[in-house]
């Protein structure tokens, strides 16, 4: 996946995420705490907003498709 294929991304949140290498951006979308499944998942549908300065992932859980969220602070 490649961040031009990304759904949703504030401008701001769109260029913290490109600051970060593409194999860590990877590891980081595929080990997503899941509460539903209790164990990490894959984040899907995501979407990426800045919130009190880390950048803040949401989406869907690639497994059950529950709601995830990860924080990436201070990239
Ligand atoms: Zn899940």
């Amino acid at each position: 996946m490649t961040v031009e294929s990304l759904p949703t991304f504030t401008h701001p949140a769109r260029q913290r995420w490109e600051s970060i290498p593409a194999d860590i951006r990877q590891r980081l979308l595929a080990n997503v705490w899941c509460g539903q499944c209790r164990h990490e998942v894959t984040i899907t549908n995501f979407t990426g907003a800045i919130k009190g300065g880390d950048l803040l992932l949401v989406g869907k859980c690639a497994e059950c498709h529950g709601d995830v969220a990860r924080v990436i602070e201070g990239v």
